[in-house]
């Protein structure tokens, strides 16, 4: 009998089972994926903070500007803390941190169904061998954005953005933000250099024709796709819990989740170590880490679908207060930039306005 089973192998996956196989607890982790990491739907641009945890070693580019552009024109911001990480690489090398603690890995397996009965967990897993069952204390589903763990739990899934990115041999210094809600109604669109590429990509509806405005004649070198989920889902039931992208956790404003993926894995792996109401405990470590932000955000994006015809105002909203937002800017805490800029633009932004944005946000 497992203490753990972790089911994926993707970030959350391993850094949990690594953190969990350290305390000293057997876990199993699974994946149905032949090699760690690949394919990879990724981009990989992250804060500094995230290199900070996974280490300077998987640093492939650092592009110093963003430039945002939306119908009524662009800007630029600066930024020393944007980092290019090579995620296949991220992936590999937690996968065998944990691996190294004592976690056993076993890839090409799937979980098909589980069930908890008397406080374990009995589930069967599927791999080329044919099926197994294995018991366990807890089960944790880190199985990204179309969880089945989720779907078993009978936790309703986040909205999915099915995304489209093409690599492309063209040399840039600037991550490219598009805002055109014509060209991507429920998302934006990308660009992201990576030493002699660019990944170009978009989510949502229309993200083929947007990508292939964007790759115009440049040589396409690899196209790739993945799922974006929108908006946090419950964390767990019973002795079943989610992590990463399988909770929803990604930023809904920017679809960023690594350091959700990453952070998610600690705060469950101490309330396992803490025993008692395990889900609880969770929960509550969560929210204080990050979990109210990532909750904020969903906000911020539920109020700018809402809003739609005024996103393009974030450009002069933004441009007036550019060396603030370099400043204060931070792409795992955009409540704070928005925020910021709400309350930056008093005389221009009725104060009305304002306050129900700033309450909307933090309530
Ligand atoms: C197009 C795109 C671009 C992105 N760019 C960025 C970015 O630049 N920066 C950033 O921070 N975030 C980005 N993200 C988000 C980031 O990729 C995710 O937040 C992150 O991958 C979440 O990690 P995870 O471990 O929760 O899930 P995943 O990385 O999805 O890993 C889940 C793992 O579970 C395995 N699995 C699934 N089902 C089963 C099953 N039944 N049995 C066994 N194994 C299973 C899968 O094979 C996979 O290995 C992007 C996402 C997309 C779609």
């Amino acid at each position: 009998m497992y203490d753990v089973l972790v089911i994926g192998a993707g970030p959350a996956g391993s850094n949990v089972s690594y953190q969990l196989s350290r305390k000293g607890f057997r876990v199993r982790m699974v994946d149905l994926k032949e090699k760690i990491g690949i394919p990879n739907h990724c981009s990989g641009l992250v804060d500094k903070r995230v290199v900070d945890i996974v280490g300077e070693e998987l640093v492939t580019d650092r592009p110093s500007i963003a430039e945002i552009s939306t119908p009524l024109g662009s800007f630029s911001l600066k930024s020393e803390r944007m980092r290019v990480i090579d995620r296949v690489f991220l992936d590999q090398k937690l996968a065998s941190m944990a691996e190294s603690e004592g976690t056993e890995l076993s890839l090409l397996t799937s979980l098909t169904e589980f069930h908890q009965k008397e406080g374990r967990v009995v589930s069967t897993l599927k791999s080329r061998k044919g099926f197994e069952t294995v018991e366990s204390r807890y089960i944790i589903g880190a199985d990204g954005p179309a969880s089945s763990v989720r779907r078993s739990l009978g936790i309703k899934s986040p909205k999915l953005l099915s995304s489209l990115q093409f690599d492309l041999s063209r040399k840039s210094d600037r991550v490219k933000i598009n805002l055109d809600r014509k060209k991507t109604p429920d998302f934006f669109s990308w660009e992201i250099p990576n030493q002699n590429e660019v990944e170009i990509g978009a989510s949502g509806l229309n993200s083929e024709r947007a990508v292939r405005d964007m790759a115009g004649g440049s040589q396409i070198l690899r196209k790739r796709g993945g799922l974006v989920p929108i908006g946090p889902t419950e964390l767990g039931r019973g002795n079943g819990y989610l992590i990463g992208d399988a909770a929803g956790l990604s930023k809904a404003t920017t679809g960023g989740g690594l350091y959700a993926a990453l952070n998610s894995g600690n705060s469950l792996s101490s309330a396992i170590e803490n025993g008692n109401d395990v889900l609880l405990g969770y929960q509550r470590k969560w929210k204080n880490f990050f979990g109210a932000e990532v909750s904020r955000d969903f906000k911020i994006r539920r109020l700018l679908d809402r809003y739609e015809k005024y996103y393009s105002l974030w450009v002069p909203l933004a441009s007036s207060s550019i060396s603030g937002i370099n400043r204060v800017g931070d792409v795992d805490y955009p409540s704070k930039t928005m925020l910021y800029m709400l309350y930056s633009l008093p005389l221009r932004f009725p104060l009305a306005l304002m306050e129900f944005v700033s309450k909307s946000i933090s309530s």
